[in-house]
């Protein structure tokens, strides 16, 4: 009897039998339509069985196995079967999600015409359509004149094909340094030889500029681009074109990870530190770690790159296991931006904004140049107050002030979306002086508009820059000079250059250096690294200025001196004392319900249920989120973990059996959260 085992995107850790009498050996990896309730659903076939354990009676057929593309192949099934292992996550919700939408949907009247489409377009920056087939010398024959490697890039790409086999890299260099300039020769040796390329960028580095740049380089090659923006057909068509080997280049986001490629030979993950590479919902995997995983799997090289690694991989290359390459000088402008501490403990500052600062300012406009103006928070000001009484704005379903956006005249909730008009009086006591506290980039901007009447001041946020269209059309604006203040969040910090920008201020960055999240400096170091970074590129020198009550503190003394390997070290030391990851493994155990109390009775029944079973593993108690409410859901948070990673992978599987087993009260959700980023 021929049996397939399909894996169903369900919240069930099994697959589903089904007979399916036409099948055989080819069908594996093919995608089935199967009837399930009363309806049908698609899946993947991941086995063939001869018999069920189920009574065979009861097993239904199979409505149809889809042979409309090639197979998924074994390689990509097994990529799909370690995140469901490690990731805790059932099978069929792995296969699902690392498949566009449109394949897991099922049948697609349309699927050969997308196959067999040639031209490629990548529709976010409608890079041209280049040839489709793949000739294996291109990447050698069309080049544009190259920039002489300087040696220590030469180095570098020597040893990502010194030794044949899986290894993995940390490049190391600040921004401009040439990383970028080495994966494009990587690449374009891995396409001499016929294989397939893959690079990772963080969601908001994928940038038509970065695209164009990769398209440039290799004008006859056929590139792939991959990000949950792309529309549905899009993503299929490259999907299917890395399936069929078509695509030699696949440039995208953390989800390009499942990208099947028959002849992949090289994974780079740039900006490897990005917590963008770790999705925060549903399949909560790492795309950098699986990454790893994949190329220990293929047996090639994998390069991560970063100005500031991520502390886990600095580690693991400090201790051997990665092999550290170093680009330690920027390849065109020659020096590295100064960067100052402007101590604002004495100083009356003006709106937030030191002497120095606005100096720093007045000159650069005076000159024509660029400047920045760094805050990593969006909206006019963080709450709205009623002194008298002490009324705060706060969102009625989360555990959160609700933010005054002045632009639009709204008081937001930037957790949950909740928007209501600004009150006109105070909603406690009836006063009409409500003061906004504390200051966000709207505010800022005004200010500065203000201050410096002759400016253009541009402001760059996720509320200015709500769409791709508009955050191309701020970009464009910088790049044309057209603004001279530019006032921005995180966003601006990565993967742009702009020339003409000679002068960054970081505002309001202490609150991040006594965060009770032990990541917090982490992140900071390399916002400041990043954002300074943006500044003096090509001949003009750039200055970075940090205006700080701490003007002292180690963090912002190894950003004075350019130090990350200084602040590494110091960090990796207290993580280690600490017993904190990269010296410990994590996962936390996330619960949400309608009662706080619901919450914690069942992350205490899980711990319960955990201690029989956690050998070598170390059981936190289950405590409310930071966040404690979300969406009118009330958050606790149970914490596990281990020194060993198999002891706690170990452990994980076999508490998960008991934890799809526990009963919970109407409402409650729970999910599992490996090597979690966020506390
Ligand atoms: P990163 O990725 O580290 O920011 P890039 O590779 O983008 O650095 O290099 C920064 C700039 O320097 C780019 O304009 C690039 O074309 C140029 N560049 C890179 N390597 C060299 C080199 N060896 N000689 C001259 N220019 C180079
Ligand atoms: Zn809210
Ligand atoms: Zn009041």
């Amino acid at each position: 009897m021929n049996i397939v085992r399909v894996a169903l995107d369900l919240p069930l850790p099994r697959l589903f039998d089904y007979l399916a009498p036409d099948s055989n050996e080819s069908d594996i990896g093919r995608r089935v339509t199967v009837p399930f309730g009363t309806g049908s659903r698609t899946g993947v076939i991941v086995q063939l069985a001869t018999a069920s354990e189920h009574p065979d009676a009861k097993l239904k057929e199979v409505t149809g196995i889809l042979r409309d593309m090639p197979a998924l192949p074994a390689e990509w099934l097994a990529l799909c079967e370690f995140c469901a292992r490690y990731y805790q996550t059932p099978l069929g919700e792995v296969t699902s999600f690392a498949q566009p939408p449109l394949l897991r949907r099922g049948k697609l009247p349309r699927i050969k015409k997308l196959a067999a489409e040639i031209a490629v377009t990548c529709p976010r920056s409608g890079i041209p359509g280049t040839q489709s087939e793949p000739a294996p010398t291109l990447g050698a024959v069309h080049q544009p004149a190259l920039p002489r490697l300087m040696a220590a890039q030469q180095a570098a790409v020597a040893a990502i094909f010194e030794t044949a086999g899986f290894h993995a890299m940390l490049l190391h260099g600040v921004t401009g340094s040439g990383k970028t300039e080495v994966y494009l020769r990587a690449i374009d040796a891995v396409l001499a030889r016929g294989g397939q390329a893959l690079m990772l960028v963080p969601e908001i580095a994928l940038t038509p500029q970065l695209e164009g740049r990769v398209a440039a380089r290799f004008p006859g090659a056929h590139i792939v681009c991959a990000n949950s923006g792309m529309a549905d057909a899009a993503r299929a068509r490259g999907f299917i074109e890395a399936l069929t080997g078509r695509a030699q280049i696949v440039l995208g986001t953390r989800l390009a990870v499942f990208m099947p490629m028959p002849r992949l030979q090289l994974i780079i993950v740039d900006e490897e530190h990005d917590a963008s590479f770790k999705q925060q919902e549903g399949l909560r995997y790492s795309a950098r770690d699986v990454s790893v995983w994949r190329a220990h799997q293929l047996n090639i090289p994998i390069v991560l790159g970063s100005a500031t690694p991520s502390l886990e991989t600095f580690h693991h290359a400090s201790t051997g296991r990665y092999r550290m390459l170093e680009l330690p000088e920027r390849a065109v402008a020659d020096a590295m931006p100064v960067v100052r501490i402007v101590d604002t403990r004495r100083e009356k500052l003006q709106e937030g904004l030191s002497a120095a600062l606005l100096a720093g300012l007045q000159q650069r406009l005076d000159r024509g140049e660029q400047s920045l103006v760094f805050l990593n928070r969006r909206g006019y000001a963080p709450v709205l107050a009623c002194p008298p009484c002490g009324w705060i704005s706060r969102c009625q379903r989360c555990a959160a002030n609700l933010v005054l956006h002045l632009a639009d005249q709204r008081l937001r909730c930037h957790h949950c979306g909740f928007e209501a008009l600004i009150p006109r009086a105070c909603p406690d006591c009836g006063n009409v002086d409500l003061l906004p506290f504390g200051r966000g980039t709207q505010r800022l901007e005004t200010m500065l508009a203000e201050r410096f009447p002759e400016a253009r001041v541009l402001r760059i946020d996720r509320d200015s820059a709500s769409t791709p269209k508009k955050w191309q059309a701020l970009l464009a604006t910088i790049h044309a000079g057209e603004a001279d203040i530019l006032v921005g969040t995180q966003m601006l910090a990565k993967g742009h250059d702009f020339p003409l920008l000679t002068l960054v201020g970081a505002v309001g960055a202490d609150a991040a250096l006594f965060a009770a999240d032990f990541r917090a400096p982490e992140r900071l170091f390399a916002q400041l690294m990043q954002v300074g970074g943006r500044s003096g590129r090509a001949d003009l020198p750039g200055e970075v200025l940090i205006q700080t009550e701490y003007p002292d503190h180690p963090l912002y003394r190894a950003l004075v001196d350019h130090d990350y390997v200084r602040f590494a070290r110091s960090q990796l030391d207290e993580r280690r004392i600490a017993g904190f990851p990269p010296f410990s493994f994590q996962a936390m155990l996330r619960a949400e319900a309608r009662s706080m109390e619901q919450s914690l009775a069942f992350l205490a029944a899980a711990r319960e249920a955990a201690e029989a079973l956690a050998d070598g593993v170390t059981l936190y108690d289950p405590v409310p989120m930071r966040m404690q409410r979300l969406m009118t859901l009330e958050r606790g948070q149970l914490l596990v973990e281990s020194v060993s990673r198999p002891a706690l992978q170990a452990f994980l599987a076999k508490w998960m059996e008991e934890l799809y087993a526990l009963k919970m009260p109407g409402g409650l959700r729970w999910h599992l959260d490996v090597d979690p980023l966020e506390f």
